[in-house]
């Protein structure tokens, strides 16, 4: 196991107390860190973004969950199933009623049943080396690069301890191509370099827990109704 060092804060464990909000007559002070906050459960504040070139140098920094270190986290999701729905909601594995849904369609319905698939990515906790800041982002990737991340923490004997801060591995990423077509490489480092991460590690576990529920039937019935087809349930 790659031990966990990190000196950045697992996120909501913050002791700030917390100001009430200030009313003046010009409105409603807004606290920036409550905003930044949001726009994190939100989802779109601190996700890694590829630079044009698609190359990038990363560092793989663990966060806790339930008392022990992990690395990534598996998403599986459906992408906005109905207009309405900005961005996307989680599959429900065996249960899930759009996975019903999306199983009982015949090959007339092949573009709803492609637009239901489920798609899995693995979120990391990253620092991209190109940034002087050192921010911690939300780097999104796909079986592939997962697997290659994986096998080189696991080559103990090769790379030991690969994510301390002091002397960890940088991943040289390289995306290549676009949509369907696209490839990843990605190369360990010779070199170890230390990393200072600034900001919070994000516990996805608990970020999915807040999400809220959702009812994916009703969404169901919506989908099918859109699109004109029966739900089997
Ligand atoms: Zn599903």
């Amino acid at each position: 196991m790659p031990r966990a060092k990190s000196n950045a804060k697992p996120k909501r464990q913050s002791t700030k107390k917390k100001q009430s909000v200030r009313q003046s007559a010009g409105g409603i002070h807004l606290d920036s860190d409550d905003l930044k906050q949001d726009i994190r459960d939100a989802g779109g504040g601190n996700y890694f973004t590829w630079p044009d070139s698609g190359k990038v140098k990363l560092r793989l920094l663990p966060y806790e969950h339930s008392g022990r270190a992990k690395l990534f986290y598996k998403a599986v999701q459906h992408w906005q199933p109905t207009p309405e729905i900005r961005g996307s909601v989680s599959c429900e594995g065996h249960d899930c009623k759009l996975c019903q849904l999306r199983a009982s369609l015949d090959k007339a319905n092949q573009d709803l049943i492609d637009h239901l698939r489920p798609r899995i990515q693995y979120l990391f906790n990253v620092v991209d080396k190109a940034d002087k800041e050192e921010r911690i982002q939300i780097f999104r990737g796909p079986r592939t690069v997962y697997n290659m991340f994986v096998a080189v923490i696991l080559d103990e004997e090769e790379f030991p301890d690969a994510c301390s801060l002091e002397k960890g591995v940088d991943f040289l990423v390289q995306k290549s191509g676009t949509g369907l077509n696209t490839t990843y490489g990605v190369t360990p480092s010779p070199k170890r370099s230390a990393v200072n991460p600034q900001g919070s590690l994000t516990n996805f576990e608990e970020q999915e827990a807040n999400r809220g529920s959702v009812d994916l039937k009703v969404i169901a019935e919506q989908v099918a109704e859109a699109y004109d087809v029966t739900v089997p349930f």
